[in-house]
């Protein structure tokens, strides 16, 4: 007989979370650690959503997108999560760029990036100073018309070199554009000139660990392998959720799953006014990613002067259409060297990620999905030679994952690695306005994607379930 996921879970919860991306589980542990009733569901094996792993025969153990996060991240963790988490978070030192233009290693700070700019780049201190104060300043309610590309062009008139130093990180680490509003480059940005990059030693796996001890800790209830498939409505109001022939019931429910899967397919669009779910439909999702996965021989280490996080690109110039396109010109490696997992079989790892469009490798006949995946796999082992000399010899393992593969384990349409473009954080912000109970903590709009931006949209979330409780409570 299979296994019934659900056989511990009760009848009738104060709040449901759909998916155990950071958002939702950081919504989850909020409410629990309130004292709501918190059922957790979760359509994969695994907890985590795009915050992942996965293990090899070898003792090579792979992190997805544990690449980089800003220093927000220590406070966050410690006060929505423990203290332990904190404790665990560590600076990486090394940030490496190398194109055409230019070659070198930063801190990744805004006193490094202040002194190259002026060295290296000739821009008067004036103008960096002027600069770095704009895109501290800049807030989420401030005008949203300049986009990135003015925003440059009014600083660093002409200056390619330039944006390509200050974007082409960011544009990697959440897929915005230089036509995308100058606000949600600036704040994340700024979140990462305050203090570097940083990681979590112990890998995704210990942390994803720590959190659903955590979870269980504060009493929330948790269901793997159980997907929603219904967000039920009754009067304008969420009552609870259908998984299979199964319905549990809840006052309020908040969807971590895709913005856009959330409305169409979850609630569905006859509970929303025309308007509202024309603007919902109209949002933009995200780009998607493809990388490969790369572990060094168990003897064989690699000089830490490598870099931790290097963007390489052999492109003339920085172009955002240029970073999604199949013919692939820049990547960024992730080094991660045996001191991040000091209790894994020690080993050098390195991913490679880049930028892709999901309808380049959507159709793709069985034959030629394999194919186009090991030509993913030949040009990237051709570009990292160039930084790990003879890497074809020295690797033991090697592994591709384009776009679908991120689509099947976390069901974003698109495969999308960072949600929806900025206008999904209106129609995220507005859902309860339209059903009541009904919230939705994931990816959207660049500020609220990543590791960060994830898991304070989860907190911002959790709160609002609270007040709609606490209100509801009163009356
Ligand atoms: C290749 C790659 C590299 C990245 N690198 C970085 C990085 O270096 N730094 C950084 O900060 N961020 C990075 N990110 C982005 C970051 O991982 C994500 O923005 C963040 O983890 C997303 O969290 P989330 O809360 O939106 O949920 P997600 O991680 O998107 O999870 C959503 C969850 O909902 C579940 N779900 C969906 N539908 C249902 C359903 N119907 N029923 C039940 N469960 C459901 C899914 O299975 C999934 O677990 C990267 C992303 C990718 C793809």
């Amino acid at each position: 007989m299979p296994r019934d996921f659900l056989k511990n879970v009760r009848r009738e919860y104060d709040v449901i979370v759909i998916g155990s991306g950071l958002g939702g589980l950081t919504a989850a542990n909020v409410l629990g650690r309130t004292g709501y009733r918190v059922l957790l569901l979760e359509q994969h094996y695994k907890l985590g959503g795009l915050a992942t792993w996965f293990r090899r025969p070898g003792g090579h153990v792979f992190d997805i997108s544990l690449h980089g996060f800003p220093f927000g991240m220590i406070k966050s963790c410690r006060r929505y999560w423990t203290r332990e988490i904190a404790d665990s978070i560590v600076q990486l030192k090394n940030i490496r760029f190398d194109n055409p233009v230019f070659s070198l290693t930063t801190e990744f700070n805004r006193d490094d990036f202040t002194r190259l700019l002026i060295e290296r780049f000739a821009i008067t201190q004036e103008t960096v100073h002027r600069f770095f104060d704009t895109v501290r300043a800049m807030n989420f309610y401030d005008d949203q018309s300049m986009t990135n590309g003015q925003l440059f062009e009014r600083f660093f008139p002409g200056r390619e070199d330039v944006v390509r130093l200050l974007m082409e990180p960011i544009t990697y680490a959440n897929g915005s554009t230089l036509e995308d509003p100058a606000i949600t480059y600036g704040i994340v940005f700024s979140n990462f000139m305050s203090k570097g990059v940083f990681t979590f030693q112990g890998g995704t796996d210990h942390l994803i660990h720590l959190m659903e001890r955590e979870l269980r800790n504060n009493g929330v209830d948790i269901a793997i392998r159980s997907e929603v498939d219904e967000i039920q409505v009754r009067g304008g109001r969420v009552c609870g959720v259908r998984v299979g022939d199964r319905t549990i019931g809840a006052r309020a429910v908040v969807s971590n799953a895709n913005l856009l899967a959330t409305v169409n397919r979850l609630v569905g669009p006859e509970h929303f006014d025309r308007t509202f779910f024309n603007d919902a439909s109209a949002v933009r999702l995200n780009n998607s990613s493809t990388q490969v996965y790369m572990a060094l021989k168990p003897d064989d280490k690699i000089d830490e002067s490598t870099g931790d996080l290097l963007f390489s690109s052999t492109a003339p110039a920085f172009r955002t259409d240029l970073l999604l396109d199949r013919n692939i010109t820049s990547r960024t490696f992730s080094f991660y060297y045996p001191r991040i997992r000091p209790k894994s079989p020690p080993r050098c790892l390195i991913v490679s990620s880049t930028n892709a469009r999901y309808e380049d490798w959507a159709d793709l006949a069985p034959g030629e999905y394999e194919g186009s995946k090991q030509d993913l796999i030949e040009t990237t082992l051709d570009a990292l030679d160039r930084y790990v000399p003879n890497c074809r010899e020295r690797i033991a393992y090697i592994e591709a994952s384009p776009p679908r593969t991120f689509q099947r384990f976390t069901q974003h349409l698109g495969g999308s690695s960072f949600g929806t473009k900025f206008e999904g954080l209106m129609v995220s912000r507005e859902l309860p306005k339209h059903v009541r109970g009904l919230y939705h903590a994931g990816s959207v709009g660049i500020i609220m994607s990543g590791w960060l931006g994830a898991i304070n949209y989860g907190v911002i979330v959790a709160n609002d379930v609270d007040a709609q409780l606490t209100a509801a409570a009163i009356g």
